[in-house]
């Protein structure tokens, strides 16, 4: 049978780990969890029929995965396992980390016969709740076929290249939410200004070519309502931008919109708080206009 394990029952991985729980449980197997706060970890086996675990023994696990705020905790709790852990055992990261520290952390479990798997996701929490997110992996193809079955949180898995391009792409992504959430705050700041309805403004973008997500979901739901319920922080949302920055910067490329989102999220995370919504970052442009999106 086969024994799973999740590091860092968050936002994401509540959720995720839950699945995975729900899914082994079938099969006769189990789900370890594990989470700093230990509280969280036996609330989430009373809830989903996981087990809560002190770290060194996720370590007999045939799958670890872990959902952390940014590859440092990652380091953290390997650093921790270190000696602990078992030839054969494979370390799924669903962070969204740093490609350069996905080849290192590669390399260092590589010495210990563990398979690394870059495998960040999209989808958010809804996503995540209901089992459907998008997994987006870096690493050995054999790594990844032999845990492709454990992935129950998932709606749609794609290898993306060897180790980090999992977190390029992620970062890249993000970067994107970044530029559109930004761009479409600017164009509707300019709207309002001039008087025009936002509701309708934004009817009719949605309708037409100017779309995405952010006008389509995230500016409607969250902004136009003064909600911005936080189920994905800015400060994270800063951290991508700071991550696809670097993904430019390393691949030599010449990228000025990419570039500039990283410093304007830094600075709605420094000005608005880190903690908030990333929708929240349309208080900074609100700011920047003195006009409200509503
Ligand atoms: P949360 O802040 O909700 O959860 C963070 C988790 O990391 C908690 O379990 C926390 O433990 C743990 N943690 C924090 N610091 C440490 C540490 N030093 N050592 C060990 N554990 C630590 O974050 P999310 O779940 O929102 O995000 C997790 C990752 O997923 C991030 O990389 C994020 O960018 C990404 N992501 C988030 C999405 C979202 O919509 N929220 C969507 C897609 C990706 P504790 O309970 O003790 O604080």
């Amino acid at each position: 049978t086969r024994t799973l394990a999740f590091l860092g029952l968050g936002a994401m991985g509540r959720p995720m780990a839950g699945h995975l729980a729900r899914r082994t449980n079938e099969l006769g197997g189990r789900t370890l969890v594990w989470n700093r706060t230990a509280s969280k970890a036996e609330v989430h086996a009373r809830e989903f029929g996981s087990q809560a675990v002190l770290l060194a023994e996720v370590a007999g696990a045939d799958v670890i995965f872990s959902c952390l705020p940014t590859s440092a905790e990652v380091d953290g709790v390997l650093a921790e396992l270190g000696e602990h852990l078992r030839p054969g055992t494979v370390w799924v990261d669903c962070t969204s980390g740093h490609p350069q520290a996905a080849g290192r952390q590669a390399a260092e479990l590589a010495a210990r016969g563990v398979s690394f798997l870059d495998a960040p996701v999209s989808g958010g929490t809804a996503g995540a709740e209901a089992g459907r997110l998008t997994v987006m992996v870096g690493g050995p193809a054999e790594a990844l076929e032999g845990v492709r079955p454990d992935l129950a949180f998932a709606g749609k898995v794609v290898r993306v290249g060897g180790s980090g391009a999992g977190f390029a792409v992620k970062a890249i992504n993000n970067a994107l939410l970044a530029v559109n959430l930004w761009a479409a705050g600017e164009g509707l700041a300019a709207l309002g200004l001039g008087g025009v309805d936002l509701g309708a403004a934004l009817e009719v973008i949605n309708a037409s070519s100017g779309r995405s997500n952010a006008t389509e979901n995230l500016i409607g739901q969250r902004v136009l309502t003064r909600e911005f319920p936080a189920t994905f922080a800015l400060g994270l949302l800063a951290k991508d931008a700071g991550i696809a920055a670097d993904v430019v910067r390393d691949a030599r490329g010449s990228a000025p919109v990419l570039m500039a989102v990283e410093a304007l999220y830094r600075a709605a995370a420094h000005l608005i708080g880190p903690d908030e919504d990333h929708t929240a970052a349309l208080q900074l442009v609100e700011r920047m206009n003195a006009v409200e999106l509503r």
